[in-house]
């Protein structure tokens, strides 16, 4: 093999297919059963390239909105290529607000895209009503923003993975990876989400993520927009399903879905869209995004050993970051000149220390 990739989430998925289109011999190793059934799995499938919190890091929101701009067209070729549709929907996003306090935060995220020139619409929360019914009639303020869309994850998984055996890519399930030394490939692709750190320097974290799928047995209408909301998020698939998330916990590998998680992000949306107690919960989910200290992935060749290239850390922006990330991953690969060099190992991987002279 040209290439070893560790992992079969949407990351590793995504620059495997990349990496055999130029022309690589691809395998992917996955030690569950089946691939995606990590972060990938468990995630909402929102395209929200900014977050006010996140603006220090300007790697990070270039990469992000770059890769925002290319998810229709990789949408589009994955499309093609398989068959499947990702389940991007164009719906635009409200961000909502309760109270003072929180009507202060969304007028900062409103002031952050204004800065990078996205459009965004401030509206009080009876004009919202008028373009959401279902929202609850004492919200004081809302921006919508039209240009945050979604995709249903799944269904990328299924995309991607598809995509590769189409492709000539070997994948192999079941596959647990613990000595990178041992595997018979030129390069190696650590693309193991959460777990990626036991592999190697970069530090990654688990941090957890409780969710809910739902279902509304009288089928869609209940809200078309993406809704996000101080504690949570709703995500409508537009067929009468919505995902509801997230807790953020840093409780190691924690599986547990606790009744606290659910009632929390019960309530906190409740409160936006009383409706949501009507529907039907389908599943409860645990996931674990891969964090970073400063929150932006780490794409790019270990500086201490070319063999490896990581493509990790995507902590919530994963699924937003494909397209990127795997064109940099395969760029990594094949020697191409690329950019995002903020998001390259070396910022918390040292470079090999110089050997010292001999005498
Ligand atoms: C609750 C939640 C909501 C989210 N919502 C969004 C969202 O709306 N938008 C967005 O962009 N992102 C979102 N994310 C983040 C996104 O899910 C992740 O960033 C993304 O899925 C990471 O993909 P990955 O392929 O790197 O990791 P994973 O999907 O976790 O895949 C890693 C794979 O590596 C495998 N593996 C690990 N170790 C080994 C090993 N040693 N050998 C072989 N295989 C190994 C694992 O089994 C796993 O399948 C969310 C995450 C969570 C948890």
């Amino acid at each position: 093999m040209d290439v070893a990739v560790v992992g079969g989430g949407v990351i590793g998925l995504a620059a495997a297919w990349r990496a055999r289109q130029r022309g690589l011999e691809v395998a992917v190793l996955e030690r569950a059963a089946d691939l995606g059934t990590g972060a990938s799995r468990a995630a909402a499938g929102m395209l929200a390239p900014v977050a006010e919190a996140d603006l220090q890091e300007r790697a990070l929101l270039t990469a992000n909105l770059e890769s925002a701009r290319r998810w229709p067209a990789f949408a589009a070729e994955l499309a093609d290529v398989t068959g499947i549709d990702v389940g991007y929907r164009a719906c635009g996003t409200l961000l909502v607000a309760r109270d003072r306090d929180e009507a202060e935060h969304v007028e900062r995220e409103r002031d952050a895209r204004e800065r990078l020139g996205l459009r965004v619409e401030r509206m009080l929360g009876s004009a919202a009503r008028r373009i959401e019914p279902a929202l609850a009639p004492s919200l004081r303020l809302a921006i919508e923003l039209p240009d945050d869309h979604a995709v249903e994850p799944l269904r990328v998984v299924a995309a991607l993975a598809e995509a590769c055996s189409r492709a000539g890519v070997r994948i192999l399930p079941g596959v647990e990876v613990t000595d990178l030394d041992a595997l018979p490939a030129e390069r190696v692709v650590i693309a193991a989400g959460a777990w990626s750190g036991a592999l190697g320097d970069v530090p990654v974290r688990p941090v957890k993520g409780q969710s809910l799928r739902l279902r509304d047995p009288s089928g869609p209408g209940l809200c078309d927009h993406v809704l996000r909301f101080e504690g949570g998020y709703l995500v409508p698939r537009g067929d009468g399903r919505y995902y509801l998330g997230a807790t953020v916990e840093e409780r190691g590998f924690d599986e547990a879905i606790t009744a606290l998680g659910v009632y929390e992000l019960l309530r906190e949306a409740s409160e936006i869209l009383p409706g949501i107690l009507e529907l039907e919960i389908e599943e409860a989910l645990t996931g674990f995004r891969p964090g970073t200290p400063d929150n932006a992935p780490v794409i790019g060749a270990d500086p201490r050993d070319e063999r490896i290239v990581w493509a990790t850390g995507h902590y919530r922006n994963g699924i937003l970051l494909c397209p990127v990330t795997a064109d940099l991953v395969a760029a990594a690969l094949t020697g191409e000149a690329s950019e995002h060099a903020g998001l390259r190992p070396d910022r918390f991987v040292p470079t090999a220390a110089p050997e010292a002279a001999t005498p």
